[in-house]
C-alpha cells in the first residue's frame, strides 16, 4: 500500500522486513534438520541444576552483569571478565554490536550469501551496507574487504555454506581494517574450525561472537557471547544498559555456567556431530549431491538432477524438515543440519525413495 493512504501515525512507523527463522514444528516422530540445532541434549550437569533451581529466586531480578557466566566464560577461554559480553543468544549480541559499532557513514561489508539476519539489522538501524559476492566456490574474496568501509562482519564458517576461512586469511582482513570494527560470527566454529579468538590480543578492533545454541545444545536457553578488547566490551555494555539491564534470565545464567564446567561432555558431543557429518558427506555424494566442504553442523547440498525446492517439499511430506532459501544463487541448494546417525539414515532413505519415484 502506498504511504499516502496510511494514517498519520502509520507513516511514522519504523517499517522493517523481519528475518524469517526456520519453522519450529514439534510432532512426535518427525525429523528436524532445518535450524542447525544439536541433536543431543545438554550436559546432565545442566539437567541437575535445572531440577534444583531455587524457585524462590525467580522473585528477584537477575544479575545485570551476568557475573557468574561471564567469569566462567573468561576462565574457560583464558580471558579477563572485561573481555566478555553475554547476551540473549548471539542474535542479541550481534544486534547490539551492529547498533554499537556500525555507526559511520561508509557502508559496512558482508558477503552476498551469508546469515540473513545481517541485512535485517542493517536496515533496522539504518546502517548503509554493501554485500560482496562470494566466489564460485562460495569463498570470501579477500580483496573485496580491503576497500574503505564502515565495518565488516561475516560468519566463520560461513552460513549457510559451511565454508571455513583460515585464521591467516581473516587476520589479513582485520589488519587492513584497523579503523573499523571487524566482527567474526563464530556460531559454528566448535565443529572443527580454528577460532580467531587469539587475535583479540593483537587487534583491538576484533570482536569474536559465539553461541551456546549449536555446539552446547542450548538453543532454547538463548545464550550468546562476544569476546574482545576491554574497550569494545565496555562500549557494548553501555548500549546494552541503555536498552535493558536485565537481559539474561536467572536459569539461563545458572545453566550456562554448568554447561561450561562439563567440558568432556561438550567435546564428546562435538565429536559425535563431526563423525556423523563426515559420514553424511559420503552418503550425500553417493546419492549424487555436491556441496562445499563443511566445517559446521550442516551441509549445503545441491543435486544436478533434482531441484532443491522439490526435494524440500517432498521431504516435508515425509515429515523431514531441512532448510530451503528461495534466494538468488542458492535457490537450488538445501541446508541440511546434522542430526543423529539414525535421523540422517532416515533422511538418506527418504531421498532415495523420492529419487526413485
Ligand atoms: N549467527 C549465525 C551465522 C547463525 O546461523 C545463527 C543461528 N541462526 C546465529 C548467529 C544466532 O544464533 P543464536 O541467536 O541462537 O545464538
Amino acid at each position: 500500500m502506498c504511504d499516502t493512504r496510511k494514517n498519520g501515525w502509520e507513516r511514522k512507523v519504523r517499517k522493517v522486513i523481519p528475518y524469517t527463522p526456520g519453522e519450529q514444528p514439534n510432532r512426535p516422530g518427525m525429523i528436524k534438520l532445518n535450524t542447525n540445532e544439536n541433536p543431543y541434549p545438554p550436559s546432565m550437569a545442566v539437567k541437575k541444576a535445572l531440577e534444583s533451581f531455587p524457585f524462590d529466586q525467580l522473585r528477584l531480578y537477575p544479575d545485570p552483569a551476568v557475573g557468574s557466566l561471564t567469569n566462567a566464560l573468561a576462565d574457560y577461554y583464558g580471558l579477563k571478565k572485561e573481555n566478555v559480553f553475554v547476551g540473549v543468544g548471539s542474535d542479541d549480541v550481534l544486534a547490539t554490536a551492529f547498533l554499537t559499532f556500525f555507526n559511520g557513514e561508509k557502508p559496512i561489508l558482508f558477503p552476498d550469501i551469508t546469515y540473513s539476519f545481517y541485512d535485517v539489522w542493517a536496515k533496522l538501524y539504518r546502517i548503509p551496507y554493501e554485500q560482496k559476492p562470494l566466489d564460485e566456490n562460495f569463498s570470501i574474496v579477500k580483496e573485496d574487504y580491503l576497500q574503505e568501509n564502515g565495518g565488516i562482519i561475516f560468519p566463520n564458517p560461513n552460513a549457510p555454506t559451511g565454508v571455513l576461512q583460515p585464521v591467516g586469511f581473516i587476520e589479513d582482513i582485520i589488519k587492513a581494517n584497523q579503523d573499523v570494527v571487524v566482527i567474526i560470527d563464530e556460531a559454528y566454529i566448535d565443529f572443527g574450525g580454528e577460532s580467531c579468538l587469539p587475535l583479540i590480543e593483537k587487534y583491538d578492533n576484533l570482536l569474536v561472537v559465539q553461541t551456546f545454541s549449536k555446539s552446547r545444545s542450548m538453543a532454547g536457553l538463548r545464550i550468546g557471547f562476544a569476546m574482545g578488547n576491554e574497550k569494545l566490551i565496555s562500549y557494548l555494555n553501555d548500549v546494552k544498559y541503555s536498552i535493558n539491564s536485565y537481559t539474561m534470565n536467572q536459569p539461563s545464567i545458572v545453566l550456562g555456567v554448568e554447561s561450561i564446567k562439563d567440558d568432556s561432555y561438550f567435546k564428546e558431543t562435538i565429536q559425535k556431530v563431526i563423525r556423523t557429518r563426515e559420514r553424511s558427506k559420503k552418503k550425500l555424494k553417493e546419492l549424487g549431491f555436491s556441496f562445499p566442504d563443511s566445517y559446521s553442523n550442516f551441509i549445503f547440498a545441491t543435486h544436478a538432477s533434482y531441484p532443491a525446492k522439490e526435494l524440500f517439499e517432498e521431504l516435508k511430506q515425509k515429515d523431514i524438515y531441512v532448510r530451503y532459501f528461495n534466494k538468488e544463487r542458492i535457490s537450488n541448494y538445501l541446508r541440511i543440519s546434522i542430526g543423529t546417525d539414525e535421523e540422517m539414515d532416515r533422511l538418506f532413505e527418504a531421498l532415495k525413495d523420492i529419487m526413485e519415484q
